[in-house]
């Protein structure tokens, strides 16, 4: 099934400049959304992952769906302030200002295996930050799963060494 053609590209939002690609409209049709799950599954199978991790927002859409497909469980990773049990933290320098991302101190024990998803790698920096976190607190990742990648900006060198995979992508 051709996944990009139901992805919504939207031009300068959500400021000048920037090409969106809004996922909305994968979701939204059933077929492709089981397609891009059935894809990522294929990708993971066989890695001995016993949790997906996914940030807020969107990599808790794919990253829960995936998770209960392959019968594992889903950790989620969010911004500061959000989540109510003792937690780690990261923090991380923006284009502007700095960002802080929590997940919850006994979520991940030593030697725990993950996959980590998100809906899009663009600079990487989102995902080197949940990768420095996980790794902080000794969680093993065996892969990294993206929807979308965007090869231009050239994210996946922040993650060398791991294997990475996208299914869609964009220059
Ligand atoms: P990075 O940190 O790799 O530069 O940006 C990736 C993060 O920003 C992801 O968490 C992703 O959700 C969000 N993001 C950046 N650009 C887009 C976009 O065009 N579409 C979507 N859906 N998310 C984006």
């Amino acid at each position: 099934m051709d996944l990009k053609s139901t992805i919504r590209v939207i031009e300068g939002f959500p400021k000048e400049g920037i090409s969106f690609k809004d996922i909305t409209t994968l979701l939204k049709d059933k077929d492709a959304f089981k397609c891009a799950i059935d894809e990522l599954e294929k990708n993971i199978v066989g890695l001995g992952a016993e949790y997906i991790v996914g940030p807020e927002a969107r990599g808790f859409m794919l990253g829960c769906a995936l998770s209960y497909k392959m019968g594992l469980g889903f950790i989620p990773v969010r911004k500061k302030g959000k989540l109510p049990a003792e937690t780690v933290s990261f923090s991380y320098e923006k284009e502007y200002g700095t960002d802080t991302i929590e997940i919850h101190k006994d979520a991940i024990k030593p030697g725990t295996k993950v996959v980590v998803i998100d809906d899009l790698l663009a600079t990487g920096g989102t995902v080197e930050a949940v990768k420095n976190l996980l790794e902080k607190m000794g969680a093993e990742i065996v892969a990294f799963e993206f929807l979308i990648e965007l090869t231009d900006l050239k994210g996946r060198d922040k993650l060398d060494g791991y294997k990475v995979d996208s299914l869609i992508t964009y220059n």
